[in-house]
């Protein structure tokens, strides 16, 4: 089922401060059928709120939400054809995990045997078949998590909502559940809503990603897209680990310059700019290399190795550079020079912190 957003704004009124908080603002997007989409962006971005607005839970205060060709705005929750999943399980402690599965069917009046063949093949689908019996204190947190899935597809949602779901696991779990949830929604074919702050979990299994910051979408694409090509200095510093590196520096006359080093030529104007550079985008030339950067230490991850660096311009306290790990450094060579890769560098305005294009 693919979804429209059309303009869906949100403001909530505080009455004792006479202030107004814009959750949500404008978002126009669409959805496409049968895919995975991650909502991404810092806490207070207005991620839940639009979760909430797409399950009914909280009315929008303008604009339009359309599933298929139906406008669902007014709709109230339960006739909406949405599975619901929280952060924190919300599993009755008292009931079996079966008897969870099964409580969305009792309210459908569902009969008893065919709820319990749906509860079943939903705890089959989620790998949980064996625990049914159980009560949700027997199980662990990822179990736990896969019996509030199975409750949300027992009721053969058309659009699955997923709410920070995997917050509450440990790191392992975390990485395990969510190719669970690419699994699950590959083979079900359920339009799918994912809301994360964890860029690296939206990145590895969403098919698309919206990045939004203070209710305003910054940019919505396949997540490698973005990753290649943000739209604007926020987009570029929230999508990567190692985070991206940002330097101050200018334009003068067709070059760009971090300090006095001269890094790339470039067709732009003359201007005050931020240069931002992936870490997997230095390449070590000591003999020819167009940037200097004092090193601290270096940190062996394996494959490559991360040279940890200072440099004046940087905005954060120190520049990080991923080098295979078969490139020899100088022992003592403080200064190490570098050259960049020219798909790994991008120059944003210093005002309006938009991508010079
Ligand atoms: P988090 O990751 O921390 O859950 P979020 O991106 O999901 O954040 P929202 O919960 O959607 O953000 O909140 C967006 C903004 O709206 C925040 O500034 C928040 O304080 C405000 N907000 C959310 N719910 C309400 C409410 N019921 N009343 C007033 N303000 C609210």
């Amino acid at each position: 089922m693919k979804i429209t957003l059309k303009h869906l704004t949100k403001v909530f009124a505080n009455a004792k401060t006479k202030t107004e908080v814009v959750a949500v603002n404008d978002l126009d997007v669409e959805i496409p059928s049968g895919k995975l989409i991650g909502l991404l962006g810092p806490s207070g971005c207005g991620k839940s709120t639009t979760l909430f607005m797409l399950s009914g839970l909280e009315q929008p205060t303008s604009g339009n939400i359309i599933f298929g060709e139906d406008d669902v705005t007014t709709l109230a929750p339960e006739k909406r054809g949405i599975g619901l999943v929280f952060q924190n399980y919300a599993l009755y402690p008292h009931m079996t995990v079966e008897q969870n599965i099964m409580f969305p069917l009792e309210n459908m009046r569902v009969p008893k045997e065919e709820a319990k063949q749906r509860a079943f093949d939903a705890a089959k689908l989620v790998q949980i078949e064996d625990l049914l019996k159980r009560k949700p204190s027997e199980l662990s947190g990822g179990q736990q998590q896969r019996v509030a899935i199975a409750r949300a597809l027992v009721k053969m949602p058309s659009v699955l909502l997923l709410d920070e779901p995997l917050s509450n696991l440990d790191a392992r779990l975390r990485l395990q559940t969510r190719e669970e949830i690419k699994r699950i929604q590959q083979e079900t074919g359920i339009t799918t809503v994912f809301v994360t702050h964890d860029q690296e979990e939206a990145m590895s299994i969403c098919d698309s990603i919206i990045v939004m910051k203070t209710g305003i979408v910054q940019q919505m694409g396949h997540p490698q897209e973005i990753y290649d090509d943000p739209a604007n200095l926020f987009v570029a510093n929230f999508l990567g680990t190692p985070p991206i590196n940002v330097f101050t520096g200018e334009i003068k006359n067709k070059a760009v310059y971090i300090g006095d080093e001269k890094i790339i030529d470039t067709e732009f104007e003359d201007q005050e700019i931020y240069i931002a550079i992936r870490p997997e985008g230095f390449i070590f030339d000591q003999e020819n290399g167009v940037l200097t950067l004092s090193r601290e230490h270096i940190e062996v991850m394996g494959r490559d190795k991360s040279v940890v660096s200072t440099h004046k311009n940087s905005q954060k306290p120190t520049v990080r550079s991923i080098i295979d790990s078969d490139v020899v450094l100088p022992e003592d060579v403080k200064q190490l020079k570098f050259n960049i890769k020219s798909n790994k560098i991008f120059l944003f305005n210093k005002d309006s912190e938009m991508r010079l294009k």
